[in-house]
């Protein structure tokens, strides 16, 4: 008789395949010129198995390709699915690192935990990227303003049809090289502002990096497309009255004494970008809050000048200005504001220790390559 443990000791022992039909280099170097955000991805990913009987087990490397799935998948019906996003950075000298990622395991975990899926160790995610790194380090562009985004994620695939955590659930991480998010640049973008459609609930899952937040999103997130808007700012359930995040991006405001103010609440996601803007504001001195804030305080602060910029960030668009926020009976702001000079410096100072241009007091940075 087999014994199966259920907290097996982690094996960070990784089988890897090599694709044996990787994309020519030229043809990689082509994309790698100006990639399209999150279409085209690298030769391998890498993935995990977790079952109940025998935890964590089976970490591989193998050629990027279709995911054998069945068709009764718990995924596929109700949903419990979780996923993380961060960037590989290729620094000056040609070396290969990725931004706090411990703190994005981290997350996964919470995620996780939020939505009855297993908490992968943090030493098996970290692991995860640099052997995709080993072997797909080359897709890592080298221009200062692109990234290899690197997609990890979680997903219940046990077959069964019944309403519980699954029992079998599979770890992926795939990567895409990624140039700027939005087209535009660091120029301002005008959100829109949802009134019939929230993100999260009270005792929501909008605290965890899952899939559902984003499928609730999306009609939102159409409606601001047809009023010209490139991200929509959801509105707290409750009361329809607290500011809360944009569908994948997290906001902050600047105050004309240079304070920075940060909505809190149990439906936010918690940005690390956000949480490392805000530190590095702090130790310049700025006063920095996290706390309620509505949507009347943004439009009497606009109004009498008290604040000076607003702001969205998130791995994918770092930091980007917010120009105006359009709603159906008011607008706050213009589309051809200048960025925020606060906004512009911040995004600076945070990208210049993500490209590797500047120290790194904190840190921060983990060396995927080595
Ligand atoms: C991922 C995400 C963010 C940004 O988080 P970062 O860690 O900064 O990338 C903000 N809001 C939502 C809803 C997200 O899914």
């Amino acid at each position: 008789m087999t014994i199966h443990l259920p907290m097996a000791p982690v094996d960070l022992e990784f089988q890897v395949t090599r694709n044996d039909s990787p994309m020519p280099d030229a043809e990689r170097e082509a994309i790698l010129a100006d990639p399209p955000f999150g279409s085209v991805f690298t030769d391998h990913m890498v993935d995990i198995c977790w079952s109940e009987k025998g935890g964590w087990h089976r970490p591989r490397v193998q050629p990027y390709g279709p995911i054998p799935m069945d068709p009764a998948a718990a995924v596929l019906h109700y949903g419990q699915e979780i996923f993380e996003g961060l960037k590989a950075y290729r620094h000056p000298d040609g070396s290969i690192w990725s931004f706090r990622p411990d703190q994005n395991a981290l997350r996964l975990q919470r995620s996780a935990k939020r939505m009855a899926l297993p908490e992968l160790p943090v030493d098996y995610f970290l692991q995860s990227l640099k052997e995709l790194i080993a072997v797909d380090g080359a897709w890592v562009p080298s221009d200062p303003e692109m990234s290899l985004y690197l997609r990890p994620y979680m997903y219940a695939k046990e077959a069964f049809l019944g309403v519980r955590a699954a029992k079998k659930v599979a770890y992926y991480l795939i990567a895409a090289p990624a140039g700027p998010y939005f087209s535009r640049g660091v120029k301002p973008v005008s959100i829109w502002l949802s009134t019939d459609y929230s993100r999260a609930g009270k005792g929501g899952t909008g605290k965890a990096k899952t899939g559902g937040n984003y499928a609730a999103s999306l009609v939102a997130q159409q409606e601001a497309a047809e009023h010209g808007c490139a991200q929509v700012l959801f509105l707290d359930s409750v009361e329809g009255k607290y500011i809360e995040e944009l569908g994948g991006m997290n906001i902050v405001f600047v105050h004309k004494d240079g304070t920075l103010v940060t909505p809190a609440s149990d439906t936010i996601l918690e940005g690390i970008t956000r949480d490392s803007i805000l530190q590095l504001a702090e130790d310049d001195g700025h006063k920095v809050e996290r706390r309620a804030v509505t949507l009347q305080e943004w439009r009497d602060g606009v109004e009498s000048g008290d604040i000076v910029e607003a702001f969205a960030c998130g791995t994918a668009a770092v930091v980007t200005p917010i120009g105006q926020l359009k709603a159906k009976d008011f607008t706050i702001g213009s589309e051809d504001q200048p960025p925020g000079e606060l906004t512009v410096s911040l995004r600076q100072r945070l990208t210049d220790i993500q490209q590797g241009r500047a120290d790194d007091p904190y840190g921060w940075m983990m060396r995927l390559d080595a």
